[in-house]
């Protein structure tokens, strides 16, 4: 903490890590962020974690990129061999008029269904609108994802098909008027750190909590319940404790009649899940799952709340689908202090799917296959016709590289070449193409594989707004000057559209905004103005002096029959399952003090300085079986490559376990990970891959 001396300005903004959005002050001091302080935004009320207290010097670091860059003709071949502070025997700098032409005209003459691209949830709304609406209206389809498909993907599409929205039900803030919450496949204490706060704060006063997780973890201590059940077994126990609600009669006849549909398929369905049957598939007792069940359901408001364990299997969408059947059955919907809430990752992953960055809808998930929608699009638009055909997604993209469909790709803040899984396999499709643009702030392990680098601005140096978890919209502002000549991403799209041949002529995002407004619903009584002069509204507003709703659904579903309907979900095995070759489950996450590829949080010097090393986390009895002592090397072995990595001993995680942080491109936990995906949502299966563990042979 510094004092008014440390600094010279102030500005108010958004951090740019996790979901939870929390609001802060950024010092400035010399146009250099000096320290950072909460202030009272509706998710963190002026709280902050060690990210968003510690994490922001990233955007000082010397490998900053200042200038566009594009590849010379004698570069050695593509691959991941490029040094982010000594590149200079790959790329060469240029201007941005010869870059952006460089960039334009690579995708122009491939065109068409030829071309692809991956946006971020690191963008703000206005840059993912214009990212999305660049690749349908410049290249006539709708092969445009980000790292929503490898997230909570699953979740939207069981969301979206049994409640009729993909957002969060009620604000996670709302668990101050419960008395009992599940946190399932989450961890919020190190991924939502703010938020896990306030479900600190619930069980304090004497809320139940409880946790269901195949891994233990910190608020295990402030739980009532905490069931660490199989990895994979999530279906299992939830129908397990559905069928005694049924069994026990301890549903909510009344709501049930009135609000849902298919409660008797629901009902028939899990008969079949008795909790003895399942205690052995999910290795939890039947009476806890009896005690569970009898908790939850009498419950006068009650909370679920999940994560990436939830949503990253090849049934996560089933997963998700329980989760929504047992908040419907025990009338858990549209109260304060009940809800749906799955906690979205990153700090705008709500706000880039709202703004239409995934392949299936336009913006406010309005189906691109719906002629009325496209029409209406295509009258504010004023340029060509929008395919109706729905895109491919993250995974189904670089497939298409693989087989040639695609060659040539956009790619702003997103790195597949970390984040995908079967990396290696990403890798070698991003080196496949013929022209690949990357828009970031760093040389990227995506964009060691560029052609064009196009240099962008950190939160800090940029105007924008973001939505976290709780639909919260948020003002994010400029407090320093990007570095040398990189500009904001919205200025280059921009400029590349109008290379394009696309007749835009925004001269500030708040021109982005206003065209959101006109085509998104969930937008409407939200202006610019308003967030300049609010910082946050949340959606739906249903006033202009309304700050929001925290909760939604209290009379009725956005479903064509006002109803939210039950989806049974039966077990299904992960795709690969331990064997003789393969024996333990891997499992990959993330840690507090790394956000995701680790391109910010690796580059940041305190967090750097807690968390400098690839580790892996085994239970103290694997290790001894395998002679290795904590700190040792271990290899980690899956039927997509090895990585050797220092482990460390860890009773939370089961004895036929390993967990990965992905953070490491010198042990990328995604060598190793499976890509088979859920039918629906199309995620990975990131939670379970069959891993052989061995003693590291240079040990
Ligand atoms: Fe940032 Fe999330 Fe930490 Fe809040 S909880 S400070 S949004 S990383």
């Amino acid at each position: 903490m510094g004092d008014t001396a440390d600094f010279d300005r102030e500005v108010a903004s958004v951090c740019p890590f996790c979901g939870v959005g929390c609001q802060v002050s950024l010092k400035i001091k010399d146009n250099k962020v000096k320290f950072v302080e909460g202030i009272n935004g509706p998710a963190n009320e002026g709280r902050l974690c060690v990210k968003g207290r510690f994490g922001f010097d990233y955007i000082h670091h010397p490998h900053r990129l200042t200038k566009p860059l594009i590849r010379r003709a004698d570069a050695p071949a593509k691959g991941l061999n490029v040094d982010p502070g000594n590149w200079q025997q790959h790329f060469r700098e240029a201007t941005w008029d010869e870059a952006l032409d460089a960039a334009a005209n690579g995708l122009q003459a491939i065109g068409g269904k030829g071309v692809a691209g991956f946006g971020s949830a690191k963008c703000t709304n206005e840059e993912a609108y214009l990212f999305q609406k660049l690749i349908r209206q410049g290249f006539g389809h709708n092969n445009v994802d980000h790292c929503t498909r490898l997230c909570h993907a699953s979740s939207v599409a069981a969301l979206m098909e049994n409640v009729g929205s993909g957002a969060v039900t009620a604000t996670f803030n709302q668990i101050e008027h419960a008395d009992v919450a599940i946190v399932i496949g989450a961890n919020p204490i190190e991924n939502h750190p703010v938020a896990a706060t306030y479900f600190k704060q619930f069980a304090k006063r004497g809320g139940k909590l409880i946790v269901m997780d195949p891994r233990g973890q910190a608020l295990k201590r402030h739980a009532s319940h905490m069931l660490q059940f199989r990895p994979g077994a999530d279906v299992s126990m939830l129908n397990a404790i559905m069928h005694v609600i049924v069994e026990e009669q301890l549903y909510d006849q009344q709501y049930i009649a009135a609000y849902t549909e298919n409660w008797e398929a629901e009902k028939a369905h899990l008969a079949d899940f008795s909790p003895e049957k399942m205690a052995g598939i999910c290795g939890i007792d039947a009476e806890t799952l009896r005690d569970v069940a009898r908790t939850f359901a009498g419950a006068k408001a009650a909370m679920i709340f999940w994560g990436m364990g939830v949503s990253q299997h090849i049934h996560g969408t089933d997963n998700a689908r329980c989760l929504i059947s047992l908040a419907l059955m025990t009338g858990q919907v549209g109260r304060p202090g009940s809800g749906l809430h799955p906690l979205r990752g990153q700090n705008n992953v709500q706000g880039a799917s709202d703004a239409g960055m995934i392949p299936m809808f336009l913006p406010d998930y309005q189906p691109v296959g719906d002629q009325g929608v496209r029409t209406a699009f295509q009258e504010v638009w004023q340029h060509g016709e929008i395919d109706a055909t729905k895109g491919l997604t993250v995974t189904e993209i670089l497939d298409a590289v693989h087989d040639g469909d695609i060659r040539a790709m956009y790619i702003l803040g997103e790195n597949p070449a970390m984040s995908d899984p079967d990396v290696d396999h990403a890798r070698a499709a991003l080196a496949k193409l013929d022209h690949l643009v990357v828009q970031d702030i760093f040389i990227t392990e995506t964009a060691n594989f560029a052609d064009v680098i196009l240099p962008a601005s950190a939160f800090a140096e940029k105007s924008g707004t973001v939505t976290n978890t709780n639909r919260q919209v948020q003002m994010g502002r400029p407090a320093v000057p990007p570095p040398g000549d990189a500009r904001e991403d919205w200025w280059i799209t921009v400029e590349l559209a109008k290379r394009l041949g696309l007749p835009w002529t925004y001269a500030h995002p708040s021109d982005v905004f206003g065209e959101m407004t006109q085509v998104m619903a969930s937008l409407t009584n939200i202006t610019w103005d308003r967030l300049e002069a609010q910082n946050a509204v949340t959606y739906p507003s249903l006033t202009p002096d309304d700050p929001g709703q925290p909760i939604v659904f209290a009379d009725a579903f956005p479903r064509e029959n006002g109803r939210a309907r039950f989806t049974p979900a039966s077990v299904i095995a992960p795709d690969e399952t331990p064997d003789a070759d393969y024996p333990m489950i891997m499992t990959t996450g993330r840690q507090l003090e790394h956000w995701h590829t680790g391109s910010m949080t690796r580059r940041s010097r305190v967090l750097d300085a807690v968390e400098p090393e690839a580790n892996c986390s085994l239970h103290p009895s694997t290790l001894r079986r395998l002679g290795v002592e904590p700190g040792g090397m271990v290899r980690l072995t899956t039927r997509r490559g090895s990585i050797d990595i220092m482990a460390r001993s860890d009773r939370a995680v089961a004895p036929d376990m390993v967990f990965v942080p992905f953070a490491y491109v010198e042990a990328a936990a995604n060598i190793l990970t499976n890509p088979a995906i859920d039918p629906y949502g199309k995620i990975p299966e990131f939670k379970f891959a069959a891993v052989r563990v061995e003693k590291a042979q240079s040990e």
